[in-house]
């Protein structure tokens, strides 16, 4: 059993030996796989590694630093600086990029990442994560700047997340499919376990914070509402929720067996159109899960598709199983051509006598 195994470098090297444009990214995904591990092993830890708690200071955003994201940051820039592959990197922890120190050889990758996704949930020991996102620094000899990490989804080239569960799985795409590896603790390595992930295209699992229900736009109350009427309303079947409250864990439950995750935008706070941030959350969860079969929407348009123009943008999330998530973009389109009246009015419910295709569907 142990001779026939697919280790995380044995993986990439076949996957990325008829890519010469991507040379070297299999070197830095093995840099940042490193960095994981050593990652896996201090979370595991838990309280005796000393680092739990809050660090006293607060990230470019305002929240509350715990020791563990300030160190889990340290150990992505000090594995992935020094193997002259990267131009720059840029973190959730860092209000500004971070180019490659001048002693070092350079690269024109860019790696982006969320050292510790989550992290909110450490000091309850629930599972949280690493994300990121690997991006190529526009041609010239420019030198680094921000505009050069402000790209589309589309134009990633890598990504992938760890989970620290019960288990430490690293997650990956290459644009061929998304694979998941296990780590084998003992042999300090990754294992192939989960081949080309497929996400199941229909499910009856919804995650979504609904503590925050009356700040939801229409669509979103429309599609929440019709799962939670369950075999009585509109969608005639029964649904189940989920919420981990760590993105990692619910991404990674969907892919595991399909589901919808909802971050929608909300009215709480006017100056956040969403909650997760693009650039490492949001841009490479939607890229395996579209590599995986699923569909990544802002509810409007394809998260992919959007194009960040500041670091640390946030953005509204819906991904996961594609007929679901289509269904959601549907409600959102129906909102915004006006639609969706019949749902709007009671009378003209769609579970009301009054609506039209009951009438044509009338036995
Ligand atoms: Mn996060
Ligand atoms: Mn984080």
């Amino acid at each position: 059993m142990l001779t026939h195994r697919t280790t995380l470098s044995k993986f990439l090297i076949q996957e990325l030996a008829n890519r010469p444009a991507l040379n070297g990214l299999s070197a830095l995904l093995v840099d940042v796989a490193a960095a994981v591990k050593s990652i896996s092993a201090v979370v595991a830890k838990g309280s005796l590694s000393g680092y739990h708690g809050n660090a006293g200071s607060d990230n470019s955003q305002g929240e509350a630093q715990k020791k563990l994201d300030v160190l889990t940051n340290d150990i992505m820039l000090s594995q992935c600086e020094w193997n002259g592959l990267l131009a720059g990197m840029a973190s959730e922890e860092m209000e500004t990029i971070s180019p490659i120190p001048g002693d070092y050889l350079r690269g024109d990758y860019l790696l982006i990442f969320d050292p510790l996704d989550g992290s909110s949930n450490i000091d309850v020991n629930v599972a949280v994560g690493t994300i990121f996102s690997v991006l190529r620094k526009p041609a010239g000899d420019k030198a680094l700047e921000e505009a050069d990490f402000l790209r589309a989804g589309r134009e990633q080239l890598a990504a992938g997340y760890a989970i620290y569960g019960p288990s430490t799985m690293l997650v990956l795409t290459v644009g061929q499919g998304t694979h998941g590896f296990t780590l084998d603790r003992e042999i300090g390595n990754f294992i192939l376990t989960h081949p080309n992930i497929r996400i199941p295209e229909d499910t009856s699992e919804y995650a979504i914070n609904t503590s925050n229900e009356r700040f939801w736009e229409p669509p979103v109350k429309r599609y929440i509402q019709e799962c939670q009427a369950g075999k009585a309303g509109a969608r005639k079947r029964n649904f189940n929720t989920r919420w981990v409250a760590s993105m990692v864990a619910d991404v990674h439950r969907l892919l595991m067996r399909g589901g919808i995750y909802l971050y929608p935008t909300d009215s709480k706070d006017a100056h956040m159109p969403g909650r997760l941030r693009l650039l490492y959350e949001a841009g490479p969860m939607a890229f395996l899960v579209e590599q995986a079969g699923g569909l990544a929407t802002t509810g409007r348009a394809p998260l992919m598709q959007v194009v960040p123009t500041t670091l640390h943008q946030r953005v509204p999330v819906i991904l996961g199983s594609k007929n679901e998530v289509s269904r959601v973009e549907r409600y959102h389109t129906a909102y915004e051509n006006g639609t969706d009246q019949p749902y709007e009015s009671p009378l003209f419910n769609e579970r009301s006598l009054f609506a039209p295709q009951r009438m044509t569907q009338a036995r």
